[in-house]
């Protein structure tokens, strides 16, 4: 293999993605002799535009793929190398691509992402959402015969055909959809779900409130009313801290419809609320075929047993559809409630897996139990001189009591950033230390058109009984919560124009004892900012 290499450069990076880019953008910069090569599967790259601090650790940005020519511009040390790597032999430093070159490196990063775990990968009515909107990969399939083109596969995937779409191509097979059934409890489902119009949404959750990965249950409640109407409601202010949920058991399910009056059955929070979506699909109308505006069907903790075509549920007489399904839908979904839905296609949306498999044969990576790549805090894994950055690695340094990874564009930006520091540091051999973005886990988002803040253990996550909650909820509005362990705020969760960020996270970091004002530490009526200044 060493013999083959068409050229060795000082530094490869694999993977146009955010956590990609950034590791070469920060070389690039930083070492501006050095030779740095991006190695990537797409066509094009995702760059980081509109970039914000708005506090410590706290950032906002925009995401937008672009040609690959932009960083070339930016960068004349740069080359950009379009193929899959197909290979990497880390005994002699090289790379193979998908289109059989041979490029040798002094060190490597490998930031291949994350593969979108589907539900089944031969199934043209199980789709899977991308976060961006570039087609890559083209596969063909009943549901994808007019629109092939539009259908996308993680190209270095070891399953050949998958079913991949971007936004906008959802958009497109939405179209003509009377009723979709959406698998998953993340964020991607969280948003899909609020987004969709025109048709009816199964929503299957395997846990008992919504958006579990991000929130708790008292989160959930705050936001379901949301479902069930169009427009914002002003609405009567509870101020004293409250946590109550109506706990969903198996096979409960709820209904929300936004246009006519709610109807609701089962178990579970019933409230009312607000309306828009996230950056990834910012402008982008999810529209079926019908007139109703949204209709969303819950199905609370139940997974997928059998997903079937009509021929196979004929061929099942033991097979009883609930009148509602009667009819003929392209495929049916059974979930294990016991209930069968019959749908236009179902939404795969139950998370990504590191894309660690093209780079794993014949050497001798050590993977987490995520299936990531390990990395230290210098961004390195197992194998000499082989960094990794973003959704392909598991972070695992001893992290701080405030952190943890969630594979997200913010810690892909950060990682790639850090990573490329330590690389350039090593050719250097200058020290380098954690970054103190590592310090504190924070995220801002979006959710059924609440802007949402992430702090600390948002979730009291790892922290076991010993934590305490404080609560403000002003339906509608705003939903406060604060994670305190042993008198000193360890996390928060804000939902809604709160403006508590700044200050919360000033709490956070400094760890200050905040058991001499208890509950008044929510209180609506006292300026915290001005309290803590
Ligand atoms: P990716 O962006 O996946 O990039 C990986 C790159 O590697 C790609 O360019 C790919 O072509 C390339 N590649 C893969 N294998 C190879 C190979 N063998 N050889 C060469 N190149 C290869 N996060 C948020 O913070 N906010 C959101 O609103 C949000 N929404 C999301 C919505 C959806 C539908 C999805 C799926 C994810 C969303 N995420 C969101 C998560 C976020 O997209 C990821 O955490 C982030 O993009 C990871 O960045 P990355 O650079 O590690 O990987």
């Amino acid at each position: 293999m060493a013999d083959r290499k068409e050229k060795t450069f000082r530094f490869v990076i694999v993977g146009g993605g955010i956590a990609g880019v950034t590791c070469v953008e920060q070389l690039s910069s930083q070492i501006r002799s050095g030779d740095v090569a991006l190695i990537t599967a797409g066509p094009h790259i995702k760059a980081v535009t509109n970039y914000k601090q708005v506090s410590k650790t706290l950032e906002e940005f925009d995401v937008e793929e672009r040609p690959s020519s932009v960083l070339v511009e930016k960068f004349p040390n740069l080359t950009v190398i379009h193929s899959a790597v197909k290979s990497l032999h880390t005994q002699s430093r090289s790379v193979e691509t998908a289109d059989g070159r041979v490029f040798g490196y002094e060190k490597l990063c490998i930031c291949g992402g994350g593969t979108p775990k589907l539900l089944t990968w031969d199934n043209p009515y199980v789709l899977g959402i991308r976060d961006t909107d570039s087609a890559q990969v083209h596969s063909t399939g009943p549901l994808c015969k007019s629109t092939s083109s539009n259908i996308s596969t993680t190209p270095t995937s070891p399953i050949s055909v998958a079913f991949v779409l971007s936004m906008k191509h959802l958009q497109k097979q939405l179209s003509s959809a009377k009723r979709i059934v959406v698998v998953g409890n993340g964020g991607i489902a969280l948003e899909l779900v609020y987004e969709v119009e025109g048709c009816e949404v199964i929503w299957a959750v395997k846990d008992k409130a919504i958006g579990n990965t991000f929130f708790d249950a008292g989160a959930a409640q705050f936001l379901i009313p949301s479902l069930e109407v169009d427009k914002p409601e002003k609405a009567a202010p509870c101020n004293r801290p409250r946590y109550t949920t109506e706990e969903t058991g198996p096979g409960a399910s709820q209904t929300f419809t936004a246009d006519t009056n709610a109807q609701r059955h089962g178990s579970g929070p019933t409230e009312a609320g607000s309306a828009l979506g996230p950056d990834w699909h910012e402008g982008i109308v999810l529209r079926g075929a019908e007139q109703l505006s949204r209709r969303v069907s819950l199905e609370y903790q139940c997974e997928v047993e059998k997903i079937f075509t009509s021929a196979e549920l004929l061929n099942s007489p033991q097979q009883t559809l609930r009148p509602e399904n009667e009819g003929s839908w392209p495929v049916y979904i059974k979930l294990t409630n016991g209930k069968t839905f019959g749908c236009d296609f179902v939404v795969s949306a139950t998370g990504v897996v590191p894309n660690a498999e093209p780079f794993l044969h014949g050497n001798n990576f050590a993977l987490a139990n995520d299936g990531g790549l390990q990395v230290d805090d210098h961004m390195m894994t197992s194998e000499p001189d082989v960094y990794a950055a973003g959704d392909v690695c598991t972070a695992c340094w001893e992290h701080s009591a405030l952190w943890q990874q969630m594979r997200l564009w913010t810690q892909a930006r950060q990682m790639g950033w850090y990573a490329g520091r330590c690389m350039a540091a090593h050719i250097l051999s200058e020290p380098i230390e954690l970054d103190f973005c590592f310090e504190l886990f924070s995220h801002i988002t979006k959710f059924f058109n609440y802007k949402v803040v992430l702090l600390g253990k948002f979730n009291g996550q790892g922290l076991g009984p010993d934590h305490e909650l404080l609560l403000r909820c002003t339906k509608g509005q705003e939903y406060v919560k604060v994670v305190l362990s042993g008198g000193r705020m360890v996390g928060a969760v804000l939902i809604g124009e709160t403006d508590l960020e700044e200050t919360f996270e000033n709490l956070i970091l400094n760890q200050m004892d905040l058991t001499p004002y208890g509950e008044e530490l929510l209180n609506p009526n006292i300026d915290i900012e001005d309290y803590f200044d």
